[in-house]
């Protein structure tokens, strides 16, 4: 019996997936050993529908190309963030240093700058809260109406770090009327023309 081909195509799947009836598979076979065409349908078929397996020495290059790409990776980014940090304590090194040689420099150095007037200079900037501080640090405090440094009577004078500066209060007393006391001050410098200062010594 000639069963056109046609109908054989339209077998050929189930024949490949062996779930034919016997009748129909021996009719694709018997075809089969005479068709060249079908036997070919069927190759190609089975091409098709067969995954090739990895093979295992793919598996593991496939691997190891893996592993080590995720290493290379990790190794750059620990190595990106090694620099980092490097960087960053580099950075707050110098900024560290940088902070503790201006605030280490000795008066001189903000006094040379000034050409002779530094007393002045330093006196205008702080004899206001100078003389605040004198105010407040006073033991009759309550009695204080008015006070103000008097510009013109500053001297001052440093060592290292430290500097001296002196000049006249004048205040109006509640009791004593217009006083005038010589009053030192004792700074530290912690910064470019900046000091702490501690309380009013009044010369006796
Ligand atoms: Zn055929």
């Amino acid at each position: 019996m000639k069963i056109p081909c046609k109908v054989i195509r339209d077998l050929l799947p189930l024949y490949h997936d062996e779930v034919c009836s016997a009748e129909s598979r021996q009719l694709v076979e018997e075809h089969l050993e005479q068709c060249e065409a079908c036997r070919s349908e069927l190759r190609t078929m089975e091409e098709r529908l067969h995954v090739r397996p990895a093979q295992p020495g793919e598996e593991d290059a496939a691997n190891a190309a893996s592993k080590a790409w995720k290493k290379g990776t990790r190794r750059a980014f620990r190595k990106g963030a090694a620099l980092a940090a490097a960087v960053l304590l580099a950075v707050l090194l110098l900024a560290a240093g940088g902070f503790l040689y201006v605030r280490n420099m000795p008066v001189e150095r903000d006094a040379g700058a000034c050409g002779g007037g530094y007393a002045t200079f330093i006196f205008d900037k702080y004899s206001q809260e100078l003389t605040r501080k004198f105010v407040s640090g006073s033991m009759d405090e309550a009695s204080i109406i008015s006070a103000d440094a008097v510009r013109g009577t500053q001297e001052a004078s440093w060592e290292g770090r430290t500097i001296f500066l002196e000049f006249d209060i004048r205040y109006e007393h509640a009791e004593r009327g217009t006083v005038t006391e010589r009053v030192h001050f004792v700074g530290q410098r912690v910064w470019f023309d900046t000091y702490d200062w501690s309380g009013a010594i009044i010369e006796g």
